[in-house]
């Protein structure tokens, strides 16, 4: 299938221009994008030209920041082309209910990626779980926002969510990892004086889960995820590809192709030849929520 990237920056030039190379399913037939090109592959800066010139292009994958999204993402859909989208699959809910409602009315398939829940131990993880009475979990995601994210204003734009980009990713881990609905209950989010987004937030859920992300960890990532049961403690680490039972280190289970962005796009292959539909909003939900709940308070000036 032919395929267009729109949005050619950090992420797309990282993993999703590797991945189509490597995919049985697609060819990068065209992107679109204000500067940025793959070499060899037709460049747009308009995405209703490139839907003009190229019928045969069935699919577009959008890598563009949430905030200049949705646009894009509804002119594909209009195109009657299927589409998949980088996580956070829009700035605000409605425009993703918006995006829904009119891959379904032109009956073509929509993907709402999260990449984080195609790490290597995530499916373990959520089959150790389903047999087991969860008492409590908690989530720490610590990284430094200068390292992960050098010069990306726009993270700190309203829109942009902050600390919450790399925290949603947490998010669409646990709510597939464990068996049962969590709603947020109290947040506390730190956003620098200067800037319109958090750089840390403090979560709290029911059942006793609970969460902290922090955008100014200098000494290293802690991308991890402990969930304590009736019958032993799990942990997944490193952005859920390890984990540990009882601090035993345990080896996935894997199906399928290796890599977060390889398995999106076998599934985004599937879910175009069935028309298939795929937006799970619930991680979105959490932080939107977060947003609506949480008790704001003011941090330090942050400069890159
Ligand atoms: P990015 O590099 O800052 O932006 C991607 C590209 O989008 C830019 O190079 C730019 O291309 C275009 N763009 C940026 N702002 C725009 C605007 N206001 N209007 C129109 N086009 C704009 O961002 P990224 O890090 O790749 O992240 C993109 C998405 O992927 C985000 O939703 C992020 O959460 C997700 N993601 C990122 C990572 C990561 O490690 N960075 C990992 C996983 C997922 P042109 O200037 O050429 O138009």
């Amino acid at each position: 299938m032919k395929i267009a990237l729109v949005g050619i920056g950090k992420i797309a030039l990282d993993q999703h221009v590797p991945a189509l190379a490597a995919s049985p399913d697609f060819q990068l037939a065209a992107t679109v994008s204000r500067h940025g090109t793959v070499a060899g592959v037709a460049a747009y800066t308009d995405i209703a030209v490139m839907l003009l010139d190229n019928p045969d292009i069935a699919i577009v994958s959008l890598c563009l920041p949430p905030r200049p999204r949705f646009e894009p993402a509804r002119a594909a859909l209009e195109a009657g082309r299927h589409v998949m989208l980088e996580k956070p699959p829009g700035a605000t809910l409605s425009e993703c209910f918006e995006l829904r409602a009119l891959a379904r009315e032109k009956n073509v398939a929509l993907y709402a990626t999260w990449h984080s829940r195609e790490a290597a131990a995530v499916i373990t993880a959520r089959d150790w779980l389903a047999g087991r009475q969860i008492t409590s979990a908690h989530i720490r995601w610590r990284e430094s926002v200068r390292k992960w994210h050098p010069g990306q204003d726009w993270v700190f734009d309203p829109g942009g969510m902050g600390v919450f980009d790399p925290g949603i990713n947490a998010l669409s881990i646990l709510t597939e990892i464990l068996p049962f609905k969590i709603h947020l209950t109290s947040a506390e989010l730190e956003t620098p004086i200067n800037r319109q987004t958090p750089i840390a937030a403090r979560l709290a859920f029911s059942r006793n889960i609970s969460a902290e992300f922090d955008w100014r960890e200098e000494s290293g990532e802690v991308w991890s995820i402990e969930v304590q049961t009736d019958a032993g403690r799990l942990e997944l680490l490193n952005g859920g590809a390890r984990m540990r039972i009882d601090g035993i280190e345990t080896p996935p289970l894997a199906e399928g192709p290796t890599g977060e962005y390889p398995r999106l796009y076998a599934a985004m292959a599937r879910f175009a030849d069935e028309r298939h539909i795929e937006m799970d909003l619930s991680p979105m939900r959490h932080v939107s929520d977060a947003f609506t709940l949480g008790a704001h308070i003011t941090a330090d000036a942050f400069e890159w």
